[in-house]
């Protein structure tokens, strides 16, 4: 089919989904998609300019008004079938989000199952687009509420997770009667390809859905197009903070998710066993880019030796490799400027004092490809660089504490409010975490307090702009408006 990603690892060139076709009609660049694992080139991604988003917004546009009037419960069905669909693909799925992003392949199918939990949410959307009503507010008079789509809207993703952050816009979007034009990053853009196979394979109508490839250009149109009622984005924080301006600026609803840094506390009394292993996969699982990576360890001054020391032996047999090497623990970064710039922090981190304990530059990793070994510093100052940016690799900075008073002011002092974990055998002191600790996922004895479709995604702070969430029930409330109905009947 045209337009289709092969399964085969021969280079490809992507095409735009507009109106039910695949084309690159009006692109005149493109750029390359590599396998980080290798470096090699895998694929060819169009670089859309404003003239192709405008026909892919038409598109969506001349589709709303059928897809809004199609009875909800069909809507639902198409969403079951999508779910079906995914399951069935799920492997298919895994495998090009390891080629494109490098992540384990475990890593992956548990991307995919988050995202699928996503299309189930999207699949009770009979009970989640209910309105309310209120009889006889005054004599003989009733009012109801109804919540109804917004008309086109459109998603902009970063190239961490290729399959499961689309999943958090567009099948909710999609099944509220709204019609969706996606640009996945370009970095990863293959696997959102076969999303939209299986999703027209599910049913869909031509138009509902579309997906114009390419970069800042492509988003720019997006955010100033005078037919798309509201943008989810999800990417760097400079970029959230941009977005959120220049999209409100031209009257759009928007949901910026952006950056983090995020601290894991380890007190004395945790399970060092168990903790270990959930700082090594926060911290170093998908290469540390995730935007809830930990990236702070906290560390009690009465456990930090005893856990550094755990630490470093375990960084040191860490396998680093292909994804796709069922015995690899980290998989590479996903280009080689942005591997230049976490050494740049790794620099930066020696030269403002930090101890570094664990050189990945040194670490033994295969010699193509985009790799770098796991970093450990201990004696980090929380007003250092590598204790304040998002690095978004596998680093982890060591700032020593007293208590847990002093660990919660540290979260708390951070510009970031993506996530925050701890580790404890005291129920105290996770209460104590729970209520004052300023993020909006916390993790307690969770290395990677990930997202539960049922419920919002909620960063604090710098790590978010706006108000509505994605996911959960923000994420109906985000795709729809409301309508308030007062009657009298004679
Ligand atoms: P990025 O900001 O570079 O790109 C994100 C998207 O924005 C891409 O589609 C890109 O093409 C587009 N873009 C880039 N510059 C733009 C500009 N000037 N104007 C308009 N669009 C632009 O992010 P990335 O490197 O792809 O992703 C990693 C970042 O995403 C990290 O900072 C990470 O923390 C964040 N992230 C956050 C969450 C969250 O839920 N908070 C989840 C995943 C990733």
């Amino acid at each position: 089919m045209s337009g289709t990603v092969s399964a085969g690892r021969d280079q490809e060139t992507l095409k735009n989904l507009i109106g039910g076709r695949w084309e690159t009609a009006g692109v005149t660049e493109f750029d390359d998609v590599f396998n980080p694992a290798t470096g090699e080139v895998i694929a060819r991604v169009p670089l859309s300019g404003g003239e192709v988003v405008d026909r892919a917004v038409a598109e969506a546009a001349k589709a709303f008004a059928a897809w809004r009037d199609r009875p909800v419960y069909q809507r639902s069905q198409i969403m079951f079938r999508y779910k079906r669909l995914l399951e069935e693909n799920k492997e298919r799925l895994a495998c090009s989000i390891t080629l494109e992003h490098g992540k384990l392949l475990a890593e992956a199918r548990a991307e995919v199952e988050r995202g699928i939990e996503c299309v189930e949410l999207a699949c009770g959307i009979t009970m989640h687009l209910q309105g309310r009503n209120l009889e006889n507010v005054a004599t003989n008079v009733d009012v109801e509420m109804y919540r109804q789509p917004l008309g086109v809207v459109a998603g902009i993703c970063p190239y961490n997770f290729p399959a499961m952050i689309p999943l958090w816009m567009f099948p909710v979007a999609i099944a509220c009667g709204n019609t969706f034009v996606l640009k996945p990053s370009e970095r990863t853009p293959r696997t959102a390809v076969l999303l939209a196979q299986l999703l027209l394979e599910a049913g869909l109508p031509e138009g509902v859905f579309n997906i114009v490839h390419g970069s800042r250009q492509a988003a720019a149109r997006l955010l100033e197009h005078p037919e798309v009622r509201a943008i989810s984005f999800v990417g760097s924080q400079p970029v959230a903070a941009a977005i959120y301006r220049e999209a409100a600026a031209h009257g759009k609803r928007v949901q910026a998710l952006s950056g983090a840094k995020n601290h894991l506390i380890v007190l004395p009394d945790a399970d060092l066993d168990v903790t270990l292993e959930a700082v090594v996969g926060s911290a170093f699982g998908s290469t540390g880019q995730r935007c809830m990576a930990g990236s702070v360890l906290v560390a009690q001054n009465r456990v930090a030796d005893e856990f550094l020391e755990m630490l470093i032996e375990r960084a040191n047999n860490l396998k680093v490799g292909s994804g796709f090497d069922p015995e690899t623990e980290m998989g590479p970064l996903i280009r080689e400027q942005h591997r230049e710039r976490v050494k740049g922090y790794i620099a930066k981190g020696e030269q403002e004092g930090a101890r570094l304990l664990f050189d990945g530059r040194r670490a033994s990793v295969p010699p193509q490809g985009f790799f770098l070994g796991p970093t450990i510093f201990d004696q980090v100052h929380p007003d250092m660089t590598i204790a304040r940016e998002e690095i978004f690799g596998p680093v982890l900075s060591t700032v020593r504490v007293e208590t847990i008073e002093e660990a919660i002011d540290l979260v708390n002092r951070s510009e970031y409010g993506n996530g925050a974990v701890l580790f404890t055998q005291s129920g105290k002191a996770a209460r104590q975490f729970r209520r004052y600790a300023n993020a909006g996922m916390i993790g307690i004895n969770i290395g990677v307090p990930a997202p539960v479709a049922a419920f919002p995604f909620s960063g604090w702070k710098k790590s978010f702009y706006g108000s509505l969430h994605v996911n959960g029930l923000d994420g109906i409330e985000f795709y729809t408006e409301k309508k308030v109905v007062t009657s009298r009947w004679f």
